[in-house]
C-alpha cells in the first residue's frame, strides 16, 4: 500500500521508501540481509539501504513491505517472447527441439508489429508478476513485410514499465542451404546487419540505470550462416554492444556442427570469433571440461533456463557449478515456449535451485545461490555488473516485495531466503523498477490488461489458425 510520507528523520527527501521489510536480502558486495529493513530509493537508483536502528530517509512515497521479503528485481538472460502466441500448441507439444522448431516457423510467419506489441506487453506483465524486473527478448523471426517487430516490443516494455534489453535476433540459412527455418523467415546478411545498427543507433541507451539496450543475437548454429556470425561479432566491437546466441542447447546441435563445420559446436563457437566476454549464450547444457573451462577464460555467461533443461528433455542439465567455478557467470532465464510456456523467474529461480541438487548434490545449490544467479549473475551477462541485481548505494532502483504469508509459509520461521524457494508458490506483491510501481498488491499498475488479452488472443487463433 502507497501511503503520503515516510518518517522523516532525515533532511534528504527520496522518491520511494520500502519499509517495514522481514528481511531485506540487498545480494550487494557484502551480501547483507537486514531483518525490519527498508530501501530508499532516489532518481531512479537506491539512496540508502538499512534496519531498525538506521534512520529512514524522508520520502515522497512508502510502501509497506510487511511480512516480505524484499530483494532486487530478478533478471531474465533468455526468452523468446513472441513464442507465447502459440503456447502450448497442441501439434508440436511432443517432439524434439528441432521437429517443434520446423512445426512452428511457418506459424511465425504471420507475426507482424501488432503480433510483436501485443505479445510483449502481455509477456512482459507475466515477468512482473513473477518478480522480474529486466528482461531481455530473443526476437530472431523477422517475416518479409513483418515491420518493425523490435521497436514495437521496446513500446510495451516503456508501458508495462520493466527495463528491456532486447537482441535483434536473425536467422540466414534457410533449409535449402542446409539450415533448419523455411525460406519464408529468414533474411540476408546484409539487410540483418543493417537492421541491427539501425536499431542500436535509435534505441540503445549507454547511460547509467538505462532502461533500454540492444543486444546483437543470430539466432543459432543451425539457423545462420559462419559468414553472418563473424560479421555480426566484428558490428558489435565497432557498436560497443553485446552479443548473444543460443548454444549447446541439444544433441543434435553437435550432430549438426560435426557434419557441417566438422568441428564441435563450441569449437565453431570460437571459430567464428565469439570467444568474448561481450557475449552471453542460452543454456549451453553439453560443454565437456575443456570447454567450460574456455568460457571462464572467455568470460562468455551463461543464461541458464532449468525449466527448459527439463521440459526439452533427454537428461541434458546444464554444469552450473562448473561453470560458477570456472569463473563463468552465469545468469537466469525463462526461455521461450519451446521449453518452458511460462515465464516465472521465481519457478526458474526455484527450479535452477531443485535441478543443482538433482545434479550435484544438496550442497551444491542453496536458495542464495539461486537468488545469486537470477540478480548478480544475469547482471554480468548483460554486462552491468554493480549497476543492476543488488540493492546497494548508486545500483538501479529495482526490486520486489515477496509476501511470505499464509498457508504456503506457516512454519517457515527461520530463513526467509530458503523459505522463498523451498515454500510458495508466490508472486510478486510489489514489483518495483527504476524507483516506480510495476506491480502494485499483485495488480499490473498498467492500464489496459483486459484489453491486451483480447487482443492477444485473436492474433494466437489467427496464428494457430483455429
Ligand atoms: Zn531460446
Amino acid at each position: 500500500m502507497v501511503t503520503e510520507a515516510g518518517s522523516v528523520d532525515r533532511a534528504e527527501r527520496v522518491d520511494l521508501l520500502v519499509r517495514g521489510a522481514l528481511l531485506v536480502a540487498t545480494v550487494d558486495d557484502e551480501r547483507r540481509e537486514i531483518e525490519d529493513g527498508w530501501v530508499a530509493i532516489a532518481g531512479g537508483l537506491v539512496h540508502s539501504v538499512g534496519g531498525s536502528s538506521d534512520p529512514m530517509p524522508t520520502a515522497g512515497r512508502a510502501l509497506d513491505a510487511d511480512g516480505c521479503l524484499v530483494t532486487p528485481g530478478l533478471i531474465n538472460t533468455h526468452h523468446h517472447i513472441f513464442q507465447n502466441l502459440t503456447r502450448s500448441f497442441r501439434p508440436a507439444v511432443n517432439g524434439t527441439l528441432f521437429q517443434w522448431l520446423t512445426t512452428l516457423y511457418p506459424r511465425w510467419a504471420a507475426l507482424d508489429e501488432e503480433a510483436a506489441y501485443v505479445s510483449a506487453w502481455i509477456g512482459l506483465a507475466e515477468l512482473a508478476l513473477g518478480g522480474c524486473t529486466t528482461s531481455t527478448d530473443h526476437l530472431y523471426v523477422h517475416p518479409r513485410g513483418g515491420g518493425d517487430l523490435i521497436s514495437a516490443e521496446i513500446r510495451a516494455a516503456r508501458e508495462v514499465g520493466v527495463r528491456f534489453h532486447p537482441t535483434r535476433g536473425s536467422m540466414s540459412l534457410s533449409k535449402k542451404d542446409g539450415g533448419l527455418p523455411p525460406d519464408s523467415v529468414v533474411q540476408a546478411d546484409d539487410e540483418i546487419l543493417a537492421d541491427s545498427e539501425r536499431l542500436v543507433a535509435l534505441h540503445h541507451d549507454r547511460g547509467w540505470g538505462a532502461m533500454v539496450r540492444i543486444a546483437l543475437a543470430p539466432c543459432s548454429p543451425f539457423s545462420v550462416t559462419p559468414e553472418l556470425m563473424r560479421a555480426t561479432a566484428v558490428l558489435a566491437e565497432r557498436l560497443d554492444v553485446r552479443l548473444h546466441t543460443h548454444l549447446a542447447e541439444d544433441p543434435d546441435e553437435d550432430r549438426f556442427a560435426a557434419e557441417v563445420f566438422g568441428r564441435r559446436t563450441i569449437e565453431q563457437y570460437e571459430e567464428v570469433g565469439w570467444g568474448s566476454d561481450r557475449s552471453w549464450v542460452a543454456h549451453c547444457i553439453y560443454p565437456n571440461d575443456e570447454e567450460i573451462a574456455k568460457l571462464g577464460r572467455w568470460g562468455t555467461g551463461v543464461a541458464h533456463c532449468p525449466s527448459s533443461n527439463m521440459l526439452i528433455g533427454g537428461g541434458g542439465i546444464a554444469p552450473v557449478s562448473a561453470f560458477r567455478t570456472a569463473g563463468v557467470p552465469v545468469g537466469l532465464g525463462c526461455d521461450g515456449s519451446a521449453s518452458t510456456d511460462s515465464a516465472s523467474l521465481w519457478m526458474e529461480a526455484r527450479n535452477a535451485l531443485l535441478l543443482g541438487r538433482l545434479r550435484k548434490g544438496p550442497t551444491s545449490m542453496g536458495a542464495r545461490d539461486a537468488l545469486e544467479i537470477a540478480t548478480r549473475g544475469s547482471a554480468s551477462c548483460l554486462g552491468r555488473d554493480g549497476e543492476l541485481g543488488q540493492l546497494a548505494p548508486g545500483a538501479v532502483g529495482d526490486l520486489v516485495c515477496w509476501p511470505l504469508e499464509g498457508v504456503q509459509f506457516a512454519g517457515a520461521l527461520t530463513d526467509p531466503v530458503e523459505a522463498w524457494l523451498r515454500c510458495g508458490p508466490v508472486s510478486a506483491r510489489h514489483t518495483v523498477v527504476h524507483g516506480e510501481l510495476v506491480v502494485e498488491d499483485g495488480r499490473i499498475v498498467a492500464r489496459g490488461e483486459e484489453e491486451m488479452l483480447r487482443r492477444h488472443r485473436a492474433i494466437s487463433a489467427r496464428i494457430q489458425g483455429v
